[in-house]
């Protein structure tokens, strides 16, 4: 079936045709807003713990298909299987998580004099959710679970190259007893359906994933009506092994924080700065990690790392590497699909595109430093902030690394940088705002302020 408009979703390990997903125009985003709002009201006055429950509804039914999403995940995006259970686990996790929430949406009472003053939490009305192809599920479950549970409605889309499982949890939500309307996939394009959220009067905020400059677009095209918007942007974030650390861990696990999801991950460690003193003995490790990353077909329960998403996503990481010599290589399958090998480049001039860029794919850099403020200057001078580590045995010197590193995420001789019980978000040109953890679901409201005089 050929739609007109519409697109042609590939399997990116094998170059085949999966199938075609239409797109929707601007007169179906208008409509399926419309219907949103109209949701919003009657959502709204859901009482808190039937909200609850239904979102919780929605968690065990996502639960009961997180097989059936990750094959899905692996077939559109070339995920692992592995990375891809844990991301429909991530969405019923998340879930549950903030199914807590509209039962606890505290106000405040606040002393003052002659009364009381009580703040109440309330809804925004439409939320819409604009979602990258690198990681279909769980961005989408961190901007709509606690949109939902704070008493909004979602209008959600998919990139254009992984509308399928977004699709899916949209029926499952369904299936789970959400009203019609209170979340929306509407698959399209960026042009047409994003920037539809962003001018459409009655979606009072966006929460955007994607590209710094896009994102920058989004923020000056909600300026317009005061929209409030969230952006969790790119990133170039840096791996500081310090001489004192477990350089034999730090160099095993670094291929890891890199080229998980074919390094596709805002959150990727593609610089690995390593002091001096310990700079061959890290390599020598590394070397032998990178050569043993299991690149194979994603949907074996071995595979490590799969293929980039699309041919064009290859062809620009390949670009970045157009006269540079890698130092070496892991491997890379015989296939017809959009495969690039982990490639570890070694530099020392912090101004090559490979060191500045999000290059997006599975490549990382390598630098010498020299002491702890070296590190700090090298790590800092980048116009990204999103994540980073550091190795290191020297707990004052870990702490004061992390306070000096202008990140949103650090984390200590480890890489976890996405914990949905903790904030995550970016400094400087790596976002605005922050998802996930406590908090999450207020950003969703608006405070009210009332005051009750006593005479
Ligand atoms: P992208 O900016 O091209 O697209 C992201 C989404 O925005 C897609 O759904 C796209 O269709 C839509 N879009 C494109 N143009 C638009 C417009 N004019 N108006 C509204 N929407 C529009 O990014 P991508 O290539 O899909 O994703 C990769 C980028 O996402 C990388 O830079 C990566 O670092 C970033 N990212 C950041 C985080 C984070 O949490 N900080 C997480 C994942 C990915």
């Amino acid at each position: 079936m050929v739609l007109v408009n519409s697109y042609t979703v590939i399997n990116p390990a094998t170059a085949s045709v999966v199938t075609e997903v239409g797109l929707a125009t601007v007169e179906e985003t208008d409509a399926a807003i419309e219907r949103a709002h109209d949701a919003f009201v009657a959502w709204r006055d859901v009482a808190p713990g039937e909200r609850a429950r239904l979102l919780r509804s929605f968690a065990a039914v996502v639960d009961e298909h997180v097989e059936e999403l990750a094959r899905l995940e692996v077939k559109n995006s070339g995920h692992t299987i592995g990375n891809a259970r844990w991301e429909a686990g991530n969405v019923c996790d998340v879930l549950n998580y903030y199914s807590a929430a509209p039962e606890r949406l505290f106000g405040r009472q606040i002393p003052v004099p002659g009364g009381v003053d009580i703040t109440f939490r309330e809804p925004l009305g439409v939320v819409g959710v604009i979602v990258p192809w690198n990681f279909p599920m769980p961005i989408a479950g961190w901007g709509f679970a606690p949109a939902l549970a704070a008493g909004n409605t979602v209008v959600l889309k998919p990139a254009e190259l992984t509308p399928l499982t977004a699709i899916r949890l949209g029926e499952l939500a369904i299936e789970a007893g959400l009203p019609e309307g209170v979340l929306t996939v509407i698959p399209g394009k960026g042009s047409v359906v994003g920037e539809r959220f962003v001018t459409h009067p009655l979606v009072r905020k966006v929460c955007f994933t994607g590209s710094t400059e896009v994102g920058k677009r989004i923020m000056a095209g909600c300026a317009d009506q005061v929209k409030k918007v969230t952006l969790e942007l790119g990133g170039k974030s840096a791996n500081i092994v310090f001489a004192d650390a477990d350089v034999a861990k730090a160099a095993a696990t670094a291929p890891y924080a890199v080229f998980d999801n074919a390094g596709q991950d805002c959150c990727a460690r593609s610089r690995i700065l390593v002091q001096r003193a310990v700079y061959d003995e890290f390599l020598g490790g590394l070397e032998t990690a990178v050569r043993g990353v299991k690149v194979i077909d994603p949907g074996d329960e071995a595979s490590e790392m799969g293929p980039l998403v699309s041919a064009g996503q290859r062809d620009a990481v390949a670009r970045y590497l157009e006269g540079v010599e890698p130092a070496f290589t892991g491997p890379v399958p015989e296939s017809d699909g959009f495969w690039l090998p982990p490639t570890v480049v070694l530099t020392d001039d912090t101004q090559a595109p490979i060191w500045r860029e999000e290059v997006f794919g599975p490549v990382v850099a390598v630098m010498p430093f020299d002491d702890e403020a070296d590190a700090i200057r090298l790590a800092n001078d980048t116009e990204y902030g999103l994540s980073g580590s550091i190795f290191t045995r020297d707990v004052g010197r870990a702490l004061r690394v992390a306070r000096a590193v202008e990140a949103g995420n650090l984390s200590v001789n480890s890489h976890s940088s996405v914990r949905y019980w903790t904030p995550f978000g970016g400094y400087k040109q790596s976002g605005l705002g922050r998802e996930l953890g406590p908090d999450a679901p207020d950003a969703f409201t608006e405070e009210k302020n009332v005051f009750i005089a006593q005479d």
